[in-house]
């Protein structure tokens, strides 16, 4: 089948790979850059963790999701990945309502997955760069770790040049006809297909209105750090942080492979147009990274090294990926802060929607975290 794929972040990059694969024909337009320093996908890293608090699907969606990386990484020829373990940290007991991390600890083990529970003490010993309240208790959780994400989208998107897959940059869809199969081009060309798939990120509600209404584009800052001399060796081992003791929502990326240490924090986001996302500043990445210092042993001596603005479309349904079917159109978005664990996996769903293997019922259910064996 030919299929126009919208968007080439990672997940339209790997519903094209798994089309490729089977013998399809996709057709991947992508308005920016290919690679898109511009889209969600674009970053040094981003985690992957099966610390879902109580949504055991997305937990569930982990494992197979390191499934199809897997199959990536035979076909790329390389792992994009280090294994450096997922870190939850909580400063309230375990048996306080609402604890997202204690809901992590009961997913965990009802799904048996390699975890260890970790006293005030035992985090200090893990993570000497912060400073660990008596009251607080960790979850470290195995696999999990860093896929090292620019590198992982430019190397997909060399695989498919090289498999002849036509990759069409700078090329924007304006609009589309579900039902022609028809997608307009900004320089009016028409593209004619079997199927279209709309992987199109934060742009996904001017292309798809019918999820226009269901998710607000959000831009997010990130800060890119040095950590003093005395805590550099420290952060080098240290686990992917998915949950970290601060107000604000955290989470950090250890300075792996040749990447920078980076904090983010989701309560820094603000309602956005993508098309007009505004640049960073140091002031900026000064003031998100201030409360950290607080946590942080010698924090005052970090230094911020740089930044970074990303797009991303957040879910107005408790972070559930949301998708739609209309005609021969597949559509996925509210992808928020966690899709890039899924690239692979998504694309493969995704590739097998649109050409009418896998139903779309079931496909929109699983994306949404229901647990759906197989
Ligand atoms: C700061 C930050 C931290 C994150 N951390 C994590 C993490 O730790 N773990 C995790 O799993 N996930 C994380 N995420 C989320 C993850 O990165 C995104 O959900 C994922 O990259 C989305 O991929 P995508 O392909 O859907 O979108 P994108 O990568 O944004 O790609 C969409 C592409 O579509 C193109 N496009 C848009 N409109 C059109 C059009 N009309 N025609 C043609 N092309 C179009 C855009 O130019 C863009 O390149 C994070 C995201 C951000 C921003």
């Amino acid at each position: 089948m030919r299929v126009l794929v919208i968007g080439g972040g990672v997940v339209g990059l790997s519903t094209a790979w798994a089309l490729a694969k089977v013998g399809h024909e996709p057709l991947l337009f992508e308005a920016g850059p290919l690679p898109n320093p511009g889209g969600a996908s674009h970053d040094q890293h981003r985690l992957i963790r099966s610390l879902y608090g109580a949504e055991r699907g997305y937990a569930c969606m982990v494992g197979a999701a390191y499934g199809a990386w897997d199959r990536l990484w035979a076909d790329l020829g390389r792992r994009h990945y280090v294994e450096a373990g997922a870190l939850g940290i909580s400063l309230q007991p375990p048996e306080s309502p609402g604890n997202d991390l204690a809901a992590s600890l009961t997913v965990q083990r009802d799904l048996k997955l390699d975890h260890d529970l970790l006293d005030a003490r035992q985090l200090s010993d893990l993570c000497p760069y912060f400073q660990i309240p008596d009251s607080a208790w960790g979850l470290l959780s195995r696999p999990g770790g860093i896929l090292l994400a620019d590198k992982i989208v430019a190397h997909l998107a060399g695989w498919l040049r090289r498999e002849g897959v036509d990759l069409f940059a700078e090329t924007r869809a304006i609009d589309i006809d579900p039902e022609a199969g028809a997608v307009r081009l900004a320089d009016g060309q028409i593209a004619l297909g079997d199927a279209i798939v709309v992987a199109a990120g934060a742009w996904t509600g001017k292309l798809v209105p019918a999820l226009a209404e269901r998710q607000t584009p959000q831009r997010q800052l990130v800060v890119f750090l040095a950590p003093p001399q005395s805590q550099a060796a420290a952060w080098a081992q240290a686990p992917a942080i998915a949950q970290f003791p601060t107000a604000l929502d955290s989470y950090g990326c250890p300075p792996v492979a040749g990447t920078r240490l980076k904090l983010g924090a989701l309560a820094a986001r603000r309602a956005c147009d993508p098309d007009a996302l505004t640049e960073g500043s140091t002031e900026e990445a000064e003031a998100l990274f201030a409360p950290f210092r607080e946590i942080l042993t010698e924090g005052a001596d970090y230094r911020v090294t740089g930044y970074k603005t990303c797009p991303y479309a957040v879910s107005h349904e408790e972070d559930r990926f949301l998708t739609h079917r209309e005609g021969c159109l597949t559509a996925i978005t509210g992808c928020t802060g966690h899709m890039f664990k899924f690239g692979a996996l998504m694309g493969e769903r995704l590739a097998a929607t649109a050409t009418g293997e896998l139903a779309f019922e079931s496909f929109a259910r699983w994306a949404a975290g229901e647990e759906i064996p197989g």
